[in-house]
C-alpha cells in the first residue's frame, strides 16, 4: 500500500523534540516531518547518502535514551486512522495515538487492543508486542496486525505481511528495534463496547494485606479478568483527586470485557474478593465505554521527566509481594512514583496463529518501576532505589525483559536477554536483509 511519489519534506534545524519523556536531551543533527511514505523514503535515502542514521520517533512514550546526531524522522505528519467497519479493521497512520484510532473505531462497534495510556503511539506499542490492559483476553495486540507498510533501510516501500515479506512481518510482530520506518499498519479490531473496570485505591496502612492478596488472588482468576497493581506515591497536585493527592496508595486496576455472557453483575463478582480486602480509599470500578479503557491505570498524560526499569517475572506470590514492600513500601522511602505489577497468562501464554518475535509469552506477571519526576534524584537516589529493588524481586525474576518495560534504569543487557537466543539471531539477520547499512537507529 505505498503512497504516490511526493517531493520530500526539508530536514529543519533541530529543535526541542515534542516527545513525552522529559528525561533526555535528544541531540538529532537534523528533524524532518515527512507526511507520505514516499517523503520517508527520500528522507532515509538522503540520510543514508549523508552517512547519517535515520531516528523513527512517535509519541516519545518509549525512548529510553537521547537521540545523538543523524535525522529525527517524526512520524507525526503521517497519522490518521481508516475504519473499515466491514472488515472490523483499521489502517493505522505511524505517529497516531491510541486514543485517536478508540475514537475512530467506536462508532462502529469496534476497539483497537490498545495499551494502559491513551496517549501512547500505537505503533512503537505495537512493535514491541503490545500489552494491553484487556490483554490476558484477547492476547498481545500485535496479534491483530494483518500488515504492515515500512520503508526499509535501503529507502525501499515494501507492504509487509504473513504472506509477503514474511521475515520482515515476522520481526515487526515484537522485535521492537526493526529495520526500517514503518509508515502504517492494518489491524483487525475488536468488536467490544463495554468494559467493567477502573480502580481500587488503598491507603499505605492496608498496603500489605492488599498486596498479599491480590497475589493470591491474581493468581486463580480466570482469563476474563485482567488485573495489575500499583504502589503509588501522588503528588500533592490539583490534577490528582483530593483523596488521594500527596498520598502513598496502593492502586488495583481491573478490567473485564463486557458481552451478553459476561455483564458487570458477574465481573463484580469476580473482583468482590479484592473489594473487601480493606476499605478502598477511592473505588472507581464501574462499566465503562471500551474507548475508556485508559480508565482502568488513569496513567498520566502530561510530559514529564522519568526514569523508568522493567522486568518479568516467573510469579508473584505472597513472599513475593512482601519482598516489594520492603524496597519500596511506604515505609522505605523510597523515591519512585509507580511500582506496577501487571498479572500476564491466560491468552497473553498462548502460541500466536502467524509466528511473531513477541518476548514475554511465558512470563506470569511484569513488574514495571517509574523513578520519581525529579530530575536532581536521577544520578544516585533513584538507581539506588531499582537496585535495591532489583535484589528483593530476583528470587521471582524469570530473567527474561518484555522490550516495551525496558528502560533506562535496565542494564543495557537487558536488550540481549529479552529474547531467546535463536530470536535475537533471526531478528539480526532481518536486520541485515533489510537495512544492511544499518540506518536506521533507535
Ligand atoms: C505512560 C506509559 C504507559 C505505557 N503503557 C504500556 C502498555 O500498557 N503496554 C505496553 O506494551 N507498553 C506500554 N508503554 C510502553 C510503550 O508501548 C512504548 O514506550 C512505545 O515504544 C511507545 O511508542 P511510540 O510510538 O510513542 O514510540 P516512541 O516512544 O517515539 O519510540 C519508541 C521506539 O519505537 C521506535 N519507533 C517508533 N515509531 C516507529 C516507526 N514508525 N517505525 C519504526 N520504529 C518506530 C523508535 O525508534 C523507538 O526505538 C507505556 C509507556 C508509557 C510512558
Amino acid at each position: 500500500m505505498p503512497d504516490a511519489p511526493a517531493a520530500p519534506a526539508a530536514p529543519t534545524a533541530p529543535a526541542a523534540l515534542p516527545l513525552f519523556n522529559l528525561a533526555h536531551r535528544h541531540a538529532p543533527d537534523e528533524v524532518a516531518e515527512p507526511g507520505t511514505a514516499a517523503e520517508v523514503a527520500a528522507a532515509v535515502r538522503r540520510a543514508a547518502g549523508a552517512g547519517r542514521q535515520v531516528h523513527p520517533v512517535g509519541t516519545g512514550h518509549g525512548w529510553t535514551h537521547p537521540i545523538e546526531g543523524g535525522l529525527a524522522l517524526l512520524t507525526r505528519g503521517l497519522a490518521g486512522v481508516r475504519v473499515d467497519a466491514a472488515r472490523g479493521s483499521a489502517r493505522i497512520g505511524a505517529g497516531t495515538t491510541w486514543a485517536e484510532v478508540a475514537e475512530a473505531a467506536a462508532p462502529h462497534g469496534l476497539t483497537p487492543l490498545s495499551g494502559s495510556a491513551p496517549g501512547v503511539g500505537a505503533i512503537g506499542f505495537l512493535l514491541g508486542g503490545g500489552l494491553s490492559p484487556l490483554g490476558r483476553t484477547y492476547g498481545w495486540a500485535s496479534d491483530y496486525v494483518r500488515s504492515a507498510e515500512v520503508v526499509t533501510g535501503t529507502g525501499e516501500v515494501v507492504s509487509a505481511s504473513a504472506s509477503s515479506h514474511p521475515d520482515l512481518f515476522w520481526a515487526l510482530l515484537g522485535g521492537k528495534h526493526v529495520p526500517g520506518v514503518v509508515t502504517a499498519v492494518e489491524v483487525d479490531l475488536l468488536p467490544l463496547t463495554r468494559v467493567y473496570g477502573g480502580g481500587l485505591f488503598f491507603a499505605a496502612t492496608d498496603a500489605e494485606a492488599v498486596l498479599t492478596a491480590w497475589a493470591d488472588w491474581s493468581a486463580q482468576v480466570p482469563d476474563l479478568v485482567n488485573t495489575s497493581v500499583a504502589l503509588l506515591q501522588l503528588p500533592d497536585l490539583p490534577f490528582v483527586p483530593e483523596p488521594l493527592r500527596g498520598r502513598f496508595v496502593v492502586h488495583v486496576r481491573i478490567a473485564v470485557p463486557l458481552d451478553a455472557t459476561a455483564e458487570p453483575g458477574l465481573a463484580a463478582g469476580l473482583v468482590e474478593p479484592m473489594r473487601t480486602v480493606a476499605k478502598p480509599v477511592v473505588d472507581t470500578l464501574a462499566e465503562l465505554p471500551a474507548a475508556a479503557i485508559g480508565a482502568v491505570h488513569a496513567d498520566p498524560d502530561q510530559p514529564m521527566s522519568v526514569l523508568e526499569a522493567g522486568a518479568l517475572l516467573r510469579a508473584f506470590d505472597a513472599d513475593a509481594a512482601r519482598a516489594m514492600l520492603a524496597a519500596a513500601g511506604p515505609q522505605a522511602g523510597a523515591p519512585l512514583a509507580v511500582v506496577e505489577v501487571r498479572r500476564l497468562g491466560g491468552r497473553l501464554a498462548q502460541a500466536p496463529a502467524v509466528p511473531d518475535a513477541v518476548a514475554g509469552r511465558d512470563a506470569a506477571y511484569g513488574l514495571f518501576v517509574v523513578s520519581a519526576p525529579v530530575p536532581e534524584l536521577f544520578a544516585g537516589p533513584v538507581p539506588a532505589a531499582v537496585g535495591a529493588l532489583a535484589q528483593a524481586m530476583a528470587p521471582w525474576a524469570s530473567g527474561t525483559f518484555q522490550p516495551n518495560f525496558i528502560g533506562a534504569l535496565n542494564k543495557p543487557d537487558a536488550w540481549d536477554t529479552a529474547w531467546p537466543g535463536g530470536v535475537a539471531a533471526r531478528l539480526d539477520e532481518v536486520r541485515a536483509t533489510y537495512d544492511p547499512a544499518g540506518v536506521i537507529g533507535h
